[in-house]
């Protein structure tokens, strides 16, 4: 698994780790639906160090940020491979899919992670807990929403100060475009967009400059029946 091309050395005991992942993915995948791709080499490219190019293109970011969260982390993709590949980071998972937490909480005692919190819920439900909300330097979040819904689902998340970074792909410039609304009223501003695959794939990275209103995010199910889209500035546009 060549993670040192995302500028990360893995040691023989997370490399050891990477397999019994994907050993348990392959295995549970038999009776539930976790992933579409089961080979090796398309695991490791797919999900393990996509997961992981989220340090490859913030590494300064990745190695100071204390703790984490993934919203809707599924088969535990980006966290579960970041927590491996960075042990000293508190991670919380959180998904509102009962079997995929049960999946994520098996994995964490297999993995023996330590310091990595799996929460049954969903997302609107979590960011209104006092414990959790604005606690995180990092909020990551791959394919669960689209960008304007996704904004609401992790900014709240976030510390003033922190980072939320989206797995996306190029194909969703017009998503992006019409999330500056969403982003803006969450306290976020966009900073990069960084190509992170030759795959189309892209790494959007937020800043989080405001704390979020205390209204936001709405009732479950809300942010996706009527999303915050808004029309960028030309400006914006073109970027
Ligand atoms: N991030 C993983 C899983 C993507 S599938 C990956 O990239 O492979 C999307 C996941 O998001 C599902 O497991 C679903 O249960 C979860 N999800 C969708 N909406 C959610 C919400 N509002 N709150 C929490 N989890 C959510």
């Amino acid at each position: 698994m060549d993670s040192a091309k995302l500028g990360i050395s893995l040691n023989s005991a997370q490399l050891d780790k990477f397999c019994l992942y994907y050993r348990e993915l392959v295995c549970r995948n038999s009776t539930m639906n976790l992933t579409t791709v089961t080979g090796w080499d398309d695991v490791v490219e797919t999900h393990f160090l996509d997961s992981l190019s989220v340090a490859g293109a913030l590494p300064s970011e990745a190695r100071a940020a204390r703790n984490f969260i993934d919203i809707g982390a599924g088969a535990g993709f980006p966290g579960i491979p970041m927590k491996i590949a960075f042990p000293e980071l508190c991670g919380t998972l959180v998904d509102a899919t009962a079997r995929k937490v049960e999946f994520l909480s098996d994995m964490v005692a297999a993995l023996e992670l330590t310091d990595m919190g799996v929460r049954h819920s969903r997302a609107e439900t979590q960011a209104h807990c006092e414990s959790i909300r604005e606690g995180f330097d990092l909020a990551l979040a791959r394919a669960v929403a689209p960008m304007p819904v996704l904004a609401e689902l992790t900014l709240p998340f976030c510390k003033v100060g922190g980072l939320v970074a989206l797995h996306k792909t190029a194909a969703a410039a017009d998503e992006i475009a019409a999330a500056h609304r969403a982003i803006e009223t969450m306290g976020g501003v966009i900073r990069d967009i960084i190509r992170t695959g030759g795959d189309n794939k892209v790494l959007v990275v937020i800043d989080k400059i405001r704390s979020t209103p205390a209204n936001y995010p709405r009732r479950p199910g809300i942010p996706s029946k009527r999303p915050l889209l808004g029309l960028a500035t030309s400006q914006e546009q073109t970027r």
